[in-house]
């Protein structure tokens, strides 16, 4: 298949290197010039679990690209998904797939203004990864990546990228409910992440708090609200507490996306997830004191680093 990686940072060249080593033919897109020339001269250094290697690759400007692709997988930052779609609009077909695994919630709307719902393929992955310097990516777990077509007749097209995704080891699953897993994914990222970011603590040392449980359900609650009043998603508080602490406890001392992102003075999500929570709510008439307050304070860090 003729694949695209819109956005090839941590996870797009993660995902890029096991697509293009099981098979695929892959153009890695990207606009940040050290890490397309270092790719160019040295191919992409990709360590899985620890084992690394190193693959050409073919990586581009999306301008520099023609032709229409089988399936594009965006992966920006959720701030850059809008633009990006601008840029690979002469990529994208009657019969173009696009894939987001990207974290935060409100995707689907932003697509739907660039590709026909038909073609839009939602998702998560609990699959991690990290730069550690241009056209050098580590790539962890073992996901899986749930995905679910977001138009009712298109489950073939979705079970198709599932299985290509099986079969270059990046554990492909059918979902039957990606909605829910989006939100559950949205609440591990705006509780864990957001508070390891606010207080600069790793996972093991913010769920040490004495206040751990009082944080947790506060801002559960909130997304759990909007949740079921947006998407009819039912949260059940308890049972994301439990998962939310089994996450941890197999996380230990590592420091979430966002706390690295201030770390690399880089814009965070927030404003997709508890900002996004706060948004709805207003709309909903729900209170989300806990979501407004952690999204002022996470932009009031951002300032305090200088980071625009
Ligand atoms: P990333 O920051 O690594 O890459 C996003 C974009 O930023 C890419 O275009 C990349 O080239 C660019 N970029 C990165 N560092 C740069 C630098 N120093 N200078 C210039 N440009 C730079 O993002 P990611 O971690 O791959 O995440 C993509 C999406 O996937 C996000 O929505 C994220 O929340 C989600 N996600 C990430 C992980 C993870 O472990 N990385 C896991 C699950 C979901």
């Amino acid at each position: 298949m003729n694949i695209a990686i819109a956005g090839s940072g941590a996870l797009g060249c993660g995902f890029g290197y096991m697509l293009q080593k099981n098979g695929q033919n892959v153009t890695l897109l990207d606009y940040w010039e050290d890490h397309i020339e270092a790719i160019r001269n040295n191919g992409l250094t990709v360590s899985v679990n620890g084992v690394k290697g190193t693959l050409p690759m073919t990586i581009a400007r999306p301008e520099e690209v023609s032709g229409e692709k089988d399936v594009i997988f965006v992966f920006t930052k959720a701030m850059g998904l809008e633009k990006m779609m601008t840029q690979i609009n002469h990529l994208i077909g009657t019969k173009t797939k696009i894939v987001c695994l990207l974290n935060g919630l409100g995707h689907l709307k932003t697509l739907e203004a660039f590709v026909d719902r038909r073609n839009i393929i939602m998702g998560t992955t609990v699959w991690t990864a990290g730069i550690i310097a241009p056209g050098e990516i580590q790539l962890n777990g073992n996901g899986p990546v749930e995905l679910q077509n977001s138009h009712p007749e298109e489950e073939e097209a979705a079970r198709v990228i599932v299985n290509i995704l099986k079969d270059s080891g990046l554990f492909g699953e059918y979902s039957k409910n990606v909605k829910y897993t989006t939100w559950r994914k949205a609440c591990i990222n705006g509780t864990m992440n957001a508070l390891c970011a606010l207080l600069d603590a790793s996972i093991d040392q913010l769920f040490k708090s004495p206040s751990i449980d009082s944080l947790l359900n506060g801002i559960v609650d909130e997304f759990a609200a909007v949740a079921k009043a947006q998407d009819d998603i039912e949260i059940d508080r308890d049972e994301m507490i439990h998962y939310l602490k089994e996450v941890a406890s197999r996380l230990g001392s590592h420091y979430p996306s966002m706390h690295q992102d201030l770390f690399n003075r880089r814009p965070t999500e927030i404003d997709y997830l508890n900002g996004a929570v706060v948004e709805a709510a207003e709309k909903y008439g729900i209170e989300a004191p806990h979501c407004r307050r952690m999204t002022d304070l996470i932009h009031a860090k951002e300032a305090v680093l200088g980071i625009e």
